[in-house]
């Protein structure tokens, strides 16, 4: 399916995308590549052995004999427990954090079933220099508890969405069938991944948006005389073609000038077309949300239309339930998923885009979706790692990150040298 020089490509991006983000290289795995994955492996572990300095069984084992970020979440997360597990990694019982006692909570806190994820020197000096908020060279409670806490919370017991983007007949055998756009996939693939999903991962919740268009709605090829273009617009609506780009002059209540790429009429509200795949597994208690219903405006996101003029009730519905993980699966890779996933970064969500779990339309702008999501903080996944990381047992050290930065930007700490 994949040609050589994509998976190529893919390996350059994401290579580029782990220096972007600077520094971990724990999850970046491919899990369909197994020879790939057990080198990678072992060069983990090394990694993680050589800085851990071989203490991995004393840090599994513990004195008190409990896991602290175990008992953390059995006891709800109180004060009295961070407490416990401030204490449990103070190896001096000086009431404060050294930097190899800041390292080994770390390591404990990212870690895959008790197996700790590398994380690199220069990340470890850096998240220490931030939650060391007095310079003082050391890690007291407060610091520990004013950085940590919410994105530990999180780590440990996160609340996670399946946000399933419009899988929906026309995007599979319809008029916007991904089988007849340039990247040539087939978004029916994805229909027994997102089952198997659905079935083997207890997510807490279940989202399925719609591409929902009235039959007048501006993304429409058929309907590009509808509206005026704009002076500046690179094409004319007598000269447009399917999937050109092409500027309105915006309607009063919006915008003065729209930019549009013209796809065929798709999704009519109400339209079998518009349907979910027959086989795609319904959950009970999901939500349901409709997008691009404005005939003036189109919606790629499920979070807001392209130009953040109004947004829908996804988030709302996300925050009621007290969401902090949004796992985006469906189609298309680089329109739809992506900017809905790149909206849940927005929203601070801790996000993740599940790649095989996705179909897109154009190889080149998938890999370029990749690249900015990357830099972005979302994290890229095979759908297999999914029970492991809903369960909060894998705990990924490139998926806290921006909770973390969120965090101190929110108590004022945060320094723009973090930024990666
Ligand atoms: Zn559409």
């Amino acid at each position: 399916m994949r040609s050589f020089s994509r998976i190529i490509t893919r390996r350059l991006v994401f290579a580029y995308g782990t220096l972007a983000s600077s520094t971990i290289i724990g999850s970046y795995i491919n899990a369909n590549e197994q020879k790939h994955q057990s080198i990678l492996k072992s060069i983990v572990r090394s990694f993680s052995d050589a800085l851990m300095g071989n203490q991995e069984s004393s840090m599994v084992s513990s004195p008190f004999g409990y896991d602290p970020f175990v008992s953390l979440s059995k006891n709800n997360f109180s004060d009295e427990e961070f407490e416990r597990c401030f204490r449990y990694f103070d190896s001096l019982k000086q009431g404060t954090w050294t930097r190899e006692d800041f390292h080994r909570f770390l390591n404990a806190l990212f870690s895959n079933k008790q197996r700790p994820y590398c994380i690199l020197s220069d990340l470890v000096e850096q998240y220490f220099r931030e939650t060391d908020f007095n310079q003082d060279e050391k890690i007291d409670f407060d610091e520990f508890l004013q950085a940590w806490k919410k994105p530990v919370k999180c780590a440990v017991k996160p609340i996670s969405a399946l946000v399933i983007v419009d899988v929906q007949n026309d995007f599979i055998s319809g008029t916007l069938a991904l089988h007849s756009c340039p990247a040539n996939q087939q978004g029916e693939e994805v229909v027994p991944i997102i089952n198997r999903v659905l079935h083997d991962v207890k997510f807490d919740v279940v989202a399925y948006t719609y591409d929902w268009h009235p039959a007048n709605h501006i993304s429409f090829y058929e309907n590009r005389f509808l509206r005026a273009t704009a002076p500046e617009s690179p094409v004319t609506a007598e000269k447009a073609r399917v999937l050109d780009m092409i500027i309105f002059i915006g309607s009063n209540d919006l915008a003065k000038r729209i930019e549009q790429i013209l796809w065929p009429a798709h999704c009519v509200q109400q339209s079998q077309g518009a349907e979910l795949h027959r086989d795609l597994v319904r959950h009970e208690n999901a939500i349901h949300v409709y997008k691009g219903t404005n005939p003036e405006i189109d919606s790629y996101s499920a979070f807001w239309d392209n130009m953040k003029l109004s947004k829908t009730t996804l988030d709302d519905q996300l925050r009621e339930r007290f969401v902090t993980d949004v796992y985006v699966v469906g189609l298309a890779t680089d329109v739809c998923v992506a900017s809905t996933a790149m909206h849940a970064i927005e929203n601070n969500y801790r996000t993740a885009l599940v790649e095989d779990a996705c179909r897109g339309v154009n190889e080149k702008e998938i890999e370029c979706k990749r690249t900015v999501l990357t830099k972005n903080g979302c994290i890229f996944v095979e759908s297999n790692v999914l029970p492991g990381m809903v369960s909060g047992e894998d705990r990924r050290p490139e998926m806290a990150r921006r909770m973390f930065v969120e965090n101190l930007k929110s108590i004022g700490r945060y320094k723009t040298s973090l930024t990666s």
